[in-house]
């Protein structure tokens, strides 16, 4: 987007791409359907960043998500919009949209040299004035640097922009995971593998305080826990951890009361006296869970309806409502959906991305500071700071 704008402003572009085509991690998005962003409302998007939200409104004041929108119809590409206001390509293909980029870049004439990594940037007299690569430097008047994060490295990004910026002197906020399946210390919980839960709140406990809560669907894996309600969950549990004791507590009954609980219980075991515990609790939840909560109910499995004590009733009620897991650590960042953390927002001039420390440098996308949640944010993040970067490189070079 940032090669594409600039071109289309007026700017002689050349584009230095590490692999062997552009657009690898575009074309993974949205398991290949790539959400590419969102209808919410501006206020929305904001507060869908978990940093450095606001770093944002001046550039989603020159590109925003009905721009994003009308760039991709008038190429040919409509949308469609899903639940959360997710937009998609209405061919439901990824492909679709990293092809409507390359016919962008390639209609304004933008070189692409593949298999190109960028080592560095050189600098002179604190200006940017080239790039460094394995054949020669290639100088140019302006430099985007649009490397991307530091996960899913088999597409590319791999973190080197990160470095390349560090040594120019810039800020790096930590990098980290952030939409990331979290591991799980209860050994118990790898039985579970594979079952999906719908319809669950869950909550975010750090140092015994609630710290987020989401409600939808998660997933058992063999190490923990993923999904979507835990991938929005999981920054903010990955900035805990280390520090405090990260809990994710499950309510499996959102919609009822400990009390209400507690009273269905009670109905169930009265009204299926004879029939075992373990039974008559898959009226209640998955027939995987049910050892799991006897076990650490400490209840047998073979007590009857009719044998439940008062003391028991309440122990499986409570776990209903709040079962709690600890989470030991975050799968690691090549397999997060985005890296938190990057070049920090306070060294990058708002309205041209700009680097405030090097002269004719610019960033954009997962480079910046900046990580969205689910539902389109983080490309909308990328598109908007790469038109935005790409049309001041071109106009003040
Ligand atoms: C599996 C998956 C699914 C996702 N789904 C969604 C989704 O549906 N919606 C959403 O909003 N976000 C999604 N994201 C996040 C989104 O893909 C990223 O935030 C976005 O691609 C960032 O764009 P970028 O241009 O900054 O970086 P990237 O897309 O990572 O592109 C960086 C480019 O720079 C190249 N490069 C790296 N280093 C060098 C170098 N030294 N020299 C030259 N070239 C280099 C790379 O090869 C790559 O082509 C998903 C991410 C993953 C991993």
């Amino acid at each position: 987007m940032a090669a594409g704008r600039a071109a289309e402003a007026g700017a002689r572009v050349l584009l230095l791409e590490k692999m062997g085509r552009v657009g690898i991690k575009l074309a993974l998005t949205g398991k290949g359907r790539c959400n590419l962003t969102n209808s919410g409302e501006l206020q929305d998007f904001i507060e869908s960043y978990r940093h450095n939200g606001k770093f944002l409104y001046n550039v989603f004041s020159r590109f925003f998500n009905d721009d994003l929108i009308a760039f991709f119809k008038e190429r040919g590409l409509s949308t469609v919009e899903e639940r959360g206001r997710r937009i998609f390509p209405a061919s439901q293909r990824s492909q679709d949209v990293v092809q409507v980029l390359r016919d962008f870049i390639s209609s304004h004439g933008v070189r692409v040299l593949i298999h190109t990594p960028g080592r560095g940037i050189v600098v002179d007299g604190g200006r940017a004035v080239g790039v460094r690569t394995d054949s020669g430097i290639f100088h140019g008047r302006r430099l985007i640097l649009a490397t991307g994060g530091a996960s899913y490295p088999q597409t590319g990004s791999s973190g080197e922009g990160f470095r390349m910026a560090e040594r120019l002197g810039h800020t790096l906020q930590p990098i980290r995971p952030s939409l990331v399946p979290l591991e799980i210390e209860e050994p118990d919980v790898r039985d579970l593998q594979g079952l999906a839960l719908k319809k669950v709140r869950v909550t975010l406990r750090a140092g015994g305080r609630k710290a987020g809560e989401e409600f939808g669907e998660m997933l058992f894996t063999h190490f923990g826990v993923s999904g979507p309600i835990i991938l929005t969950l999981s920054g903010d549990a990955v900035d805990q951890i280390g520090r405090q004791k990260v809990e994710l507590s499950i309510d499996f009954k959102p919609a009822l009361s400990g009390e209400q609980v507690e009273a269905r219980l009670i109905r169930e075991f009265h009204a299926h006296q004879r029939k075992q515990i373990s039974t008559i609790l898959t009226h209640l939840l998955p027939h995987r869970l049910v050892p799991i909560f006897l076990r650490r109910a400490e209840i047998s499995a073979d007590l009857k309806g009719t044998g439940v004590q008062s003391a028991e009733r309440k122990r499986l009620g409570r776990l209903l409502k709040d079962w709690r897991l600890t989470v030991s650590r975050p799968r690691p960042l090549e397999e997060a959906i985005v890296t938190a953390g990057g070049v920090s927002v306070n060294e990058i001039h708002p309205l041209t991305m700009e680097s405030k420390k090097i002269k004719g440098l610019h960033f954009c996308g997962e480079m910046i500071d900046v990580d969205g949640k689910t539902g389109g944010y983080n490309l909308q993040a990328a598109f908007s700071t790469g038109w935005v970067a790409g049309e001041a490189a071109a106009k003040e070079s």
